[in-house]
């Protein structure tokens, strides 16, 4: 796998990992956020309800209190069994009746404990009437009304006699020395009490209005949330009918609970997350001590933040996301793959001996300075190897010159004649012309060195050599054959001057070492090579003439003919 797509992989990763972190601490906020709103919502629409309740039922209450200090009532109450004041209070009832939302009223007298009730779909002047008997439980909330004394309550409440639930607005009727007389007031449909306290159309929030036992009593339908089809499959259908997990059963029932343990519940908003048809709903619930049940809300929190919402998030993330990808790429391309790209081909140059270096990349980071001290690290190298290569070829050129250098007397050695004759049998072959050679001997040598020492013995021999040197001309090739034998290649040559040389060589040694107190004179062979002769030949011919040098006396010249019969002496 190339550097490059581990590089981006590793980032792609760590950048998912790090959204996938975001996103779970954005669903932790924004469903800690949603479920604060939701409560909020819940609250606000329990105080509104609360409000609407007790706004729809001030006027009952004043119409009731105005009827229950009229003095016609008041005195039917002090005289019930007077048929004249009956009629006229229930004259006055009426017109009250008519005045009333529900078109009801109704009187339970202390005196007499009879109850009346009117409707409107009975008579006018034939209200339903019984006795109040105070041993019997049902009828225990009118003494009950004046034993607690107050002027006026609201009560939601089952008559069995009559057989109808309403929310009741009771209000004591008193004489001048506030003695209580009876209780009146009317009764209120609940149903169209709370379309009383009006439809808020709220999207995704259902109402519910739940009695003290947690029966469903009325619902507002108000979205998808099928309420009155939940309640048909269940007669008397408690509020938990709405939920199929039982914890969420659990959940609300136990809201229910907690606010009715609470004395001081009102407008308290006991709230928690259900499910409803698959969706997610904030439930709460609030108790309504008005009307003593309970308001039960179900929020869709889809609603409050649809996941729609998240699509143009979504969409930024992904884009900028891939931006990110692209332009990361693109850096990590130009300025790390490409210049280290460019510096493996420089170094793969190197290693394979080349100091031309391809132009590196040199970004301003690590890897351009990298490719930088690579450089330079290069160049130094390549000068280094020069300085090196030219030691060497110094070197060799000094060794090749020492291998054919004579140490004793600095002049060419066997080797180093050779070379120069071969050069010069060649050179005669091309030219047609030829070239001289002669061969001395020191004569007596044994003698000097075991008369006067190897030492000395040495030192002849680069006394020698150094009037060698003297007697050839400048471009001549004298040298140590090996011994006390000397060798001169003289180029160009004729037999005149190889004599002329040969005898002033010879002379010149004699008289020259005469000089220094020790007489020593040199036997010369010479020959004059002709363009075939090879090697072997031309020394064979000179050491034939210096052989017969030594014959003819020592310290004598011979020159030796093409002929190998023909040697000349040289005076
Ligand atoms: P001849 O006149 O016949 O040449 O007699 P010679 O005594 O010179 O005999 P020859 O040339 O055969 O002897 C050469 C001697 O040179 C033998 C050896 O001891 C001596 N010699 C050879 N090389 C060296 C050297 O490097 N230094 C010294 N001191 N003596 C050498
Ligand atoms: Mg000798």
């Amino acid at each position: 796998m190339s550097l490059q797509t581990r590089i981006l992989g590793l980032i792609a990763g760590l950048l998912f990992a790090a959204s996938g972190a975001s996103w779970l601490a954005y669903q932790q906020l924004s469903q800690h956020l949603v479920q604060r709103l939701g409560q909020q919502v819940a609250e606000v629409q329990v105080r509104y309800d609360s409000a609407r309740l007790v706004q729809s039922l001030e006027r009952e209450i004043s119409l009731a209190r105005q009827m229950a200090n009229a003095p016609a009532m008041i005195r039917w109450a002090q005289q019930p069994g007077n048929p004249l004041l009956k009629a006229k209070a229930l004259g006055q009832l009426e017109d009250f009746r008519a005045n009333v939302t529900d078109k009801s009223y109704f009187v339970a007298l202390r005196e007499n404990r009879q109850y009346y009730y009117n409707e409107e779909n009975s008579g006018a002047d034939a209200p339903i009437q019984y006795a109040l008997n105070p041993d019997n439980p049902d009828h225990g909330w009118f003494d009950k009304l004046i034993r607690e004394g107050r002027e006026l309550s609201l009560d939601v409440n089952h008559d069995i006699e009559l057989g109808i639930t309403r929310l009741w607005v009771d209000v004591l009727m008193k004489d001048e020395n506030d003695r209580v007389l009876g209780v009146m007031g009317t009764g209120l449909k609940l149903d169209t009490l709370l379309e009383d306290i009006g439809d808020v159309s709220e999207r995704g929030l259902t109402t519910l209005f739940v009695n003290y036992n947690g029966t469903i009593e009325l619902y507002r339908q108000r979205n998808y949330l099928d309420v009155a089809r939940l309640m048909g499959s269940e007669p008397e259908a408690t509020v938990d009918v709405l939920f199929e997990a039982p914890e969420d059963k659990q959940q609300i029932l136990g809201m229910l609970q907690m606010l009715k343990q609470r004395t001081d519940a009102d407008g308290e908003v006991e709230s928690g997350l259900v499910t409803v048809d698959g969706r997610t709903q904030l439930a709460s619930a609030a108790y309504l001590p008005a009307i003593g049940w309970f308001e039960v809300t179900l929020l869709d929190l889809e609603t409050l933040l649809p996941r729609s919402y998240l699509w143009p998030l979504i969409a930024v993330f992904l884009s900028s996301f891939l931006l990110s990808l692209v332009v990361l790429q693109l850096v990590i391309r130009s300025r790390i793959l490409k210049p280290i790209v460019t510096l493996e081909g420089a170094v793969k140059k190197v290693r394979e001996g080349s100091f031309e270096l391809p132009r590196l990349d040199k970004p301003d980071n690590e890897i351009g300075r990298l490719a930088d001290h690579f450089e330079k690290m290069t160049h130094a190298l390549e000068q280094s190897n020069r300085e090196l290569e030219r030691k060497v070829a110094a070197r060799t050129d000094e060794l090749t010159r020492l291998a054919r250098i004579d140490p004793l007397t600095g002049l060419k050695n066997r080797r180093g004649l050779d070379e120069v004759m071969e050069e010069e049998i060649e050179r005669a072959k091309r030219q047609g012309t030829g070239f001289g050679i002669l061969w001395l001997d020191i004569d007596h040598f044994k003698t000097i060195n075991d008369q006067h020492g190897h030492q000395i013995g040495d030192e002849i021999l680069c006394r020698v050599s150094l009037w060698l040197k003297v007697g050839v001309r400048p471009y001549d090739h004298p040298g140590r054959w090996g011994g006390d034998e000397f060798v001169v290649v003289l180029s160009p040559c004729d037999g005149q001057t190889l004599e002329q040389i040969a005898a002033r060589i010879r002379l010149l040694v004699e008289q020259e070492s005469r000089k220094t107190g020790l007489a020593v004179t040199v036997s010369v062979g010479g020959y004059l090579c002709q363009p075939d002769d090879n090697c072997d030949r031309i020394l064979r011919q000179a050491d034939r003439a210096l052989y017969q040098a030594k014959e003819k006396g020592r310290n004598t010249v011979c020159i030796s003919g093409a002929d190998d019969e023909d040697t000349v002496v040289v005076e």
